[in-house]
């Protein structure tokens, strides 16, 4: 589970994230939606420290990461992120983009990590291309084989950042697919999504996010269906 009080987030005179107070339960999908620039990629930064909040809390499971005595490693590796861009290694194949996180950051064997790296590739659908190159897949499998790397790590919850942004329209339903499947195995996800029928169907709640605070929130039925606030009307009406 995620608790987040309080939050604020300044880059020089700019507030970007003024006072934010959310939870996500455990097993619960909650998706983040939002203009650009309203602060969306800047809180989940926050959930995993890649950016330092100014003030406020942030617990993940039971943790809080916020603590300036808590050891940020540890912390991290019990959270797992998904980017826009896969970041994978590209001078390693499929297999070793999953093992080598788990040997280098959970010492884990050889062995271990291989049977791990075999498990999630089934995951996403990918058992047969346990020994391509990033290089030679499509935008689409190189997504699920960055979201099969998180998995491998065993993380409590699942941060995602437009995850299918960069992807040709075509390749967008098979990523969706497996985040699907991962939210009905009760995945506890914090997901940053213009794909609003993923919203609707997948997200427990949905949060709108506009000029660093959340606006409107709800069933994700009823925020995307009937947005109560001016402002949620006016963005859906944009994305919709
Ligand atoms: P998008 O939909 O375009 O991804 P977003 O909602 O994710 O937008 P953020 O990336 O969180 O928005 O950015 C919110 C604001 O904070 C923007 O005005 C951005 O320019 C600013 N910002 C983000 N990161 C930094 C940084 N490292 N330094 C300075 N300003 C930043
Ligand atoms: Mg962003």
């Amino acid at each position: 589970a995620i608790r987040i009080r309080g939050l604020h987030k300044s880059f020089g005179n700019e507030p970007v994230l003024r006072g934010i107070d959310l939870e996500v339960a455990e097993g619960e999908v909650v998706c983040v939606i939002g203009p650009s620039g309203s602060g969306k990629s800047t809180l989940l930064r926050c959930v995993n420290l890649l950016e330092e909040p100014d003030t406020g809390e942030v617990v993940v499971g039971g943790t809080e990461i916020t603590d300036p005595d808590v050891d940020i490693d540890a912390a991290r590796r019990r959270i797992g992120m998904v980017f826009q861009h896969f970041h994978l290694f590209p001078h390693l194949d499929v297999t070793a983009n999953l093992t080598l996180p788990q040997r280098r950051v959970l010492g884990r064997d050889r062995a271990h990590a291989a049977a791990v790296a075999r498990e999630r590739l089934e995951r996403v659908g990918l058992a047969d291309k346990a020994h391509a190159y990033p290089g030679r897949l499509s935008g689409g499998q190189q997504q699920r084989v960055a979201i099969a790397r998180a998995l491998a790590m065993d993380p409590e919850v699942m941060l995602f950042d437009e995850p299918t942004s960069a992807l040709d329209p075509e390749l967008v339903g098979e990523v969706l697919a497996v985040m699907r499947e991962l939210a009905g195995d009760g995945m506890t996800m914090m997901v940053v999504t213009h794909e609003m029928g993923f919203a609707r169907e997948a997200a427990d709640r949905v949060v709108f996010l506009d000029g660093g605070e959340i606006v409107e929130q709800g069933p994700a039925a009823r925020v995307v269906g009937e947005p109560r606030h001016e402002r949620t009307r006016a963005f859906l009406r944009r994305v919709l």
